[in-house]
């Protein structure tokens, strides 16, 4: 059965200029949605809301900046009025080992990780309060869920944002408030950018070229299919909460 509608909700998204946020946007576009996006790489938004048409905003947004995030916000408010959903997806994945005490970068993932949905929830939640209705979805990580050696700090953000999802909903589940994460496994983004360690770059790029097709793709997510479940949480009613979905590829491990 198809649930509610998503057209004319307004959907807020933070870290919309590629992979699962832009998939994200492009679907609930043509779902008719009207659509706030939000991401550092002013180009990459434009094409996007070129392409999705009229019912598509973007701003610059820094969302390791809180007053980028209460800006998004605001131009949601004073376009729209309301906040259906507001889709915290932003996130960056550098690589290493603890050892290796890489603080800057440590700093820059808990920022924008976690951070930056915090900035997302403080901002939102007075005008969901008011609304008596909100839905707020982050996109968080098969590495919410378990832990691997040279990714501990992602992790420990991936970790976090699942207990302060959680808590959320714990403290607004009585105000019409929803909370959902979506975890996916490996997905084809541009996340590997980010990974800030060319060595491990380098070694993964080598592995891959070792993978038949067949299995290579068995192992990997389009952002499409993550896009596709954060529509089935918004067409959900009211009165049921998707706390978290895990999305794997079929073929992946952990
Ligand atoms: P991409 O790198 O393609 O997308 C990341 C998005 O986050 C971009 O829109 C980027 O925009 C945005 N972003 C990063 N830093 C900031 C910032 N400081 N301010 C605003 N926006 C920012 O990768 P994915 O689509 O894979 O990543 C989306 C989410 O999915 C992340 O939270 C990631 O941790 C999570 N995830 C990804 C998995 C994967 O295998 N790809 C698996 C599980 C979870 P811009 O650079 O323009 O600012």
């Amino acid at each position: 059965m198809i649930g509610l509608s998503i057209k004319d909700k307004v959907v807020v998204i933070v870290g919309a200029s590629s992979g699962i946020g832009a998939a994200t946007a492009r679907l609930l576009g043509e779902k008719g949605a009207k659509l706030v996006l939000g991401a550092r790489r002013e180009s990459r938004l434009k094409e996007l809301v070129a392409e999705i048409g009229n019912q598509a905003l973007y701003q610059v947004t820094d969302v390791a900046k809180e007053e980028d995030v209460k800006g998004l916000i605001d131009l949601a408010m004073s376009e729209y009025g309301r906040i259906d959903v507001l889709y915290n997806n932003a996130g960056i994945m550098p690589r290493e080992f603890l050892r290796e005490a890489k603080f800057a970068n440590w700093e820059k993932e808990l920022q924008t990780n976690v951070m930056g949905v915090l900035y997302g929830i403080g901002h939102a939640l007075p005008i969901m309060r008011k609304q008596k209705d909100g839905l707020i979805i982050t996109t968080d990580s098969v590495a919410g869920h378990v832990v691997y050696p040279e990714s501990v700090v992602y992790n420990g953000t991936k970790y976090a944002v699942r207990a302060i999802m959680e808590g959320l909903r714990q403290e607004e589940r009585l105000h019409g408030i929803r909370s959902t994460i979506v975890s996916p496994g490996s997905v084809g983004t541009e996340l590997m950018k980010t990974i800030d360690n060319p060595e491990m770059e380098k070694a993964m790029a080598e592995m891959m070229k070792t993978i038949s097709p067949e299995y290579a793709r068995m192992n990997v997510l389009d952002p499409e299919d993550v896009a596709n479940a954060v529509a089935y949480v918004i067409e959900q009613p009211k009165h049921v909460t998707i706390s978290d979905m895990i999305i794997r590829p079929t073929a992946q491990e952990v």
